[in-house]
């Protein structure tokens, strides 16, 4: 008996099935990196065709990892959003028409529920028995899309406490990469750059503090660093080795910039919501300078997923889908379409 969780709300194609204990049977992503990576950003459009294309084969891989028959799926929970509109319809719509084949109930996810569940998931297994000594804890979610700090008070119950005005942690990595002629996605190259850092020390770029408030904005950083770059890298005539010095140490400064702010806001949102533990999720959580920096300097315990659960997959929605089902929970037979986010 398993659950099984469909994502497509951005650029990832992934199912995952999960037995009814939580354990991790089989789990394929289908990554559209390549589809992308020569415009520098996702373009919606592409993603949906991408997704059409892949979704069956994906499942049935699902399938055949997972070593299970289509029969044990108890249930199937689906990305309702947020994330790009046409994406979504597609995982939804295959969702619905595998509900209806195999007779078994939908299950909406909220795809930011569903990272935080990643955070959950140890040794392949989402752990099950959490009790009041681990709530309440705060969730740090930092991806492509979202920055945002959400309280988690139980398994399901989730309130909103800031977000970003602009753009999210993950955009801002993307961006940033771009302008430095780095590629995309941009997250891992521009921390490969900044670990070649040559001087630590060399550039200093603004921190937006919004008044200490729990919300976040990484626009000014990125023109900050638009403008750094273009004063240092573009109108210099540097040779190949200053460029790649420039290049790392813009990226060192940057990376320092983002982690001192998701650090002091998180750390005091933590404080004062009275917080037994802080879990960081999302794309950008994968990031070994932000994870070795919030592990030493934290006075709290923080849970980073594995990396690969990181990103955008479809054991993360199978499991906020599977405390659903445990719970019994009145199922959702009219889902639709939530680009915007409303549950949280
Ligand atoms: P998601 O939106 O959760 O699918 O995550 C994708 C985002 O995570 C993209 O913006 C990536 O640039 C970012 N990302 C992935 N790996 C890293 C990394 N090692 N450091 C920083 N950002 C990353
Ligand atoms: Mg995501």
């Amino acid at each position: 008996m398993a659950i099984l969780g469909i994502e497509t709300s951005c650029d990832e194609t992934a199912c995952g099935i999960i037995n009814l204990d939580g354990k991790v049977l089989g789990n394929v992503v289908a990554s559209q990196i390549n589809t992308h990576a020569p415009y520098g950003g996702i373009i919606p459009e592409l993603a949906s065709r991408a997704h059409l294309i892949n979704i069956y084969k994906v499942y049935k891989q699902t399938l055949q990892e997972s070593k299970i028959s289509s029969k044990e799926i108890k249930a199937i929970a689906v990305t309702y959003g947020p994330g790009l509109a046409g994406s979504l319809l597609v995982g939804i719509n295959f969702a619905k028409g595998l509900s209806m084949s195999l007779d078994v109930p939908l299950i909406g996810v909220n795809h930011l529920e569903g990272h935080i569940m990643a955070a959950l998931i140890r040794d392949n297994k989402l752990i099950l028995d959490l009790d009041n000594s681990f709530f309440p804890s705060l969730c740090l979610l930092i991806s492509g899309g979202h920055t945002e700090l959400i309280l988690m008070k139980s398994y399901d119950k989730f309130s909103l406490i800031g977000q970003t005005r602009d753009d999210a942690v993950g955009e801002a990595y993307d961006k940033v990469s771009r302008l430095l002629g780095l590629g995309y996605p941009g997250g891992p190259i521009i921390e490969k750059m900044a670990k070649n850092f040559s001087n630590k020390n060399r550039y200093v770029l603004p921190r937006a503090w919004l008044n200490d408030s729990y919300e976040f904005s990484f626009s000014g950083l990125k023109t900050a660093t638009m403008n750094l770059t273009n004063k240092e890298l573009f109108s210099n005539n540097l040779n190949k080795v200053e460029t790649q010095k420039t290049i790392s140490d813009i990226s060192y400064a940057f990376q320092e910039s983002v982690f001192d702010v998701l650090f002091s806001k998180t750390t005091n949102a933590a404080t004062e919501f009275s917080c037994k533990n802080i879990l960081i999720s999302g794309g950008v959580a994968a990031n070994g300078f932000l994870r070795e920096n919030f592990l030493s300097k934290s006075s709290f315990k923080v849970i980073f997923p594995e990396k690969q659960f990181c990103t955008d997959n479809g054991i993360m929605i199978a499991s906020r889908g599977l405390i659903d089902y445990l719970k019994n929970k009145k199922l959702d037979e009219n889902l639709e379409v939530t680009p915007q986010l409303n549950i949280l």
